[in-house]
Parts: C-alpha cells; structure tokens; sequence
C-alpha cells in the first residue's frame, strides 16, 4: 500500500530477486486505482520500474488483496484506519507509517535491538480482537540513523541524556515534496510533526518488554529537526550524558561491537564506526551495506556532554522500505508468519 510513492518505489526496489518474497498486488490513492503500475508510477529511482511489476493493475487500498503480508507506506492521515482493516481482516501489516508506532500494543522494532518486542503481538491480537492479523512498525527515517548507537551505549553504560540535531534529506518528504524554491541553497529548521517523534521514539525502541508490556528507557532526549539539500541519507548530530563513566575508546568499541541479525536484509555490519575526519557525509556512506549500515563518524569526548558522534544512515532503505522488509524477514524467522 502506497506502492506508488517514494517508499513504495523502493520496496518495489528492494523485493526485486528477494528469496521469500513475491510481489502480487499493488495498492495506492484513487487517483492511480485502475490503472497499471507503469502509468501510475512516477519512478525516480535508478533505472526503469522493474518488468514484474509494470503491468500489475494498482487497487484501492482496501481488503481484500491478493497477498500474505502487506506492507504499507501510507501517509499518516490514511493509514491509521487502513492498516486496522487489513489486521482485522487477518493480514501481517508491516508499517513504515507513523500512525500506530507509540501505541502500547505494537512493536516499533529495529530486529537487531528489540526482536524480543513481538512479544506485543500477541497483547495487540487480545486488546483490539485481530485474529490472525497484527501491526508492526519501524522507527521514523531519522530516530534510526541515531537509535543504533544509542541501544549500544545504553546498554553498556546506561543513558541519562540526549541531544540530537537532525539534517534529513529531500527524500523524507516523499514526492514531490519540498519545492525546489524553497530547498535549494537552502537549510529549513521546521519538519512538521517530526521532532517529537524523535524525541520520542528511541526510548521505546530501547524498551524493556515483560508482561506483555514494553516499560520505555528512562533517559531524555532534546532534538531539532532540519530538512537540508540532500536527495538521500539523513544525519543526525548527537551529543550524550552516560550513566557509567566510560573511555572514547570503550565507546567507539561498544557501538563497532553491536552484533547483527543475520537475516537476508540485514547487513554484515550493523554499525560501521569510521575514523575518517570528514566521515559519514551522505553521498559516501548512505550506500554502506546497501543502505541498511548505520555509520557513526566524530567520536569525541564533549566540553558539555560526555560524548558526541554523527550518525548516517539512508532513509528511504534503512529508515523506510529495507527495515520493513527486515521486520517480515524476522517475522518469518520467528515462526509468527
Ligand atoms: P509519497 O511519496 O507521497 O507516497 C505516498 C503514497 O501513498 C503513494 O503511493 C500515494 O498514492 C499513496 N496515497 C497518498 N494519499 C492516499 C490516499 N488518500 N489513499 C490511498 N493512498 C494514498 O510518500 P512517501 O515518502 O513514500 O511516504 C509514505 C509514508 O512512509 C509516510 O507515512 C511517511 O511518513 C513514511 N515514511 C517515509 C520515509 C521517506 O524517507 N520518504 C521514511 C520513513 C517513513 P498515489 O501515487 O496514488 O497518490
């Protein structure tokens, strides 16, 4: 669902040649139900829009579809009422949205850092009487360029405070987006709605799931928001107060050492910590582990905080379409699909 938006483009993207996953239905707006795939797309991604789906007539995103799992990349307005239908109606949905990511009952997940959060399947089945369908989520493009490093650090040393400054990428704001007049040579301090995601999200994420309930990380985060003229990747600066004391170079090895998952989504490095000066800059690093490394650069001890670092990673990959796919991956992995 929104198969034909810049999420959707890159799901389509990413399933090319996937061993467990078959495209057989596309979803979008009225405005392209009806008609094929090819018409209906503005595809900006490299390359032309994969044969397999060309032809595929777009529906309405309604139950039923022709599929096992859905994945949705709806605007926020939409999807929270059409993501209920599809669980209702007994679909996995697996959700870029941001519309049911802090409710109670469903997983936000990052597989290598909370895979234990599906526990909360099976309380949001009972509460809202699912049946066999369920909503999962991944975190907003931005929490999981910074959320990575930060489950390294709080797991070893315990975290107090955060501050983060976001630079996120033209792409975040689907297409078409910002208008060219208004990005280029430019920098816009307001992305609507998104700082109190990040200021939010991360302490779920690093939950701690018992009893059928996730009880949040208690450390507190403080974040401004920037949209810059960057097609993809978003970075975030993050400076941080630990509970323990530790050594740079003790943190440097924390967050290198973040074991990954071993899915076939997940990359072989989960963090990539670059010692480069000048490193993570978008254009170079958005790419590391096709698109699904977190790249951390600028580990320094802080005058004001304990430590500070920049974090990359790419937003419509990591931070969209390839983390969705992960999660139905670790779905399967699981034994929950
Ligand atoms: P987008 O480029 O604007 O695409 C939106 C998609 O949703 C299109 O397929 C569109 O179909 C469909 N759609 C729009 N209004 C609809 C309606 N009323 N009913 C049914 N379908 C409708 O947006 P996007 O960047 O892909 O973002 C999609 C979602 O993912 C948003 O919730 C966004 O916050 C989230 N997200 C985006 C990013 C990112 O980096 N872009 C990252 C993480 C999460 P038509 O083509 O037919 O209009």
């Amino acid at each position: 669902m929104g198969a034909t938006g810049t999420v959707g483009q890159r799901f389509i993207q990413l399933l090319q040649g996937h061993p467990q996953f078959e495209i057989t239905a596309l979803a979008a707006s009225d405005r392209s139900a009806g008609k094929t795939y090819a018409e209906a797309c503005a595809w900006k991604l490299t390359g032309s829009i994969p044969e397999n789906v060309r032809e595929i007539t777009v529906t309405p995103i309604e139950p039923p579809l022709d599929c096992d799992i859905v994945f949705s990349s709806l605007p926020s307005s939409v999807a929270r009422e059409t993501e209920e239908a599809f669980a209702r109606a007994g679909y996995p949905v697996i959700s870029n949205s941001s519309s049911y990511r802090m409710d109670e009952d469903v997983p936000l997940l990052i597989p290598e850092i909370n895979a234990d959060h599906l526990g909360l399947i099976e309380t949001q089945r009972q509460k809202r009487g699912f049946g066999k369908g369920f909503i999962v989520t991944n975190p907003n493009c931005a929490v999981i360029s910074f959320a990575p490093p930060l489950a390294a650090l709080h797991r070893k040393f315990g975290l107090e405070s955060v501050i983060i400054t976001t630079m996120q990428a033209i792409s975040g704001a689907g297409y078409p987006g910002v208008s060219a007049m208004d990005i280029a040579d430019n920098v816009l301090p307001y992305i609507a709605g998104e700082e109190p995601k990040v200021e939010t999200e991360a302490q779920k994420i690093l939950g701690t799931f018992a009893n059928g309930s996730i009880e949040k990380a208690d450390f507190t985060v403080s974040a401004q928001c920037f949209r810059v003229d960057v097609i993809d990747g978003h970075t975030a600066s993050v400076r941080v107060n630990l509970k323990q004391t530790s050594t740079l170079e003790d943190v440097a090895e924390t967050m290198k050492s973040f074991p990954g998952i071993g899915l076939y989504s997940s990359p072989p490095n989960f963090i990539e910590v670059t010692e480069e000066p000048s490193r993570p800059q978008p254009r170079l690093d958005r790419d590391n582990g096709k698109g699904m490394t977190i790249t951390v650069g600028r580990i320094f001890p802080d005058n004001i905080f304990d430590y500070r670092f920049v974090a990359l990673s790419h937003n419509t990959v990591r931070g969209a379409a390839g983390s969705a796919i992960l999660n139905a991956e670790l779905l399967i992995d699981k034994g929950v699909i």
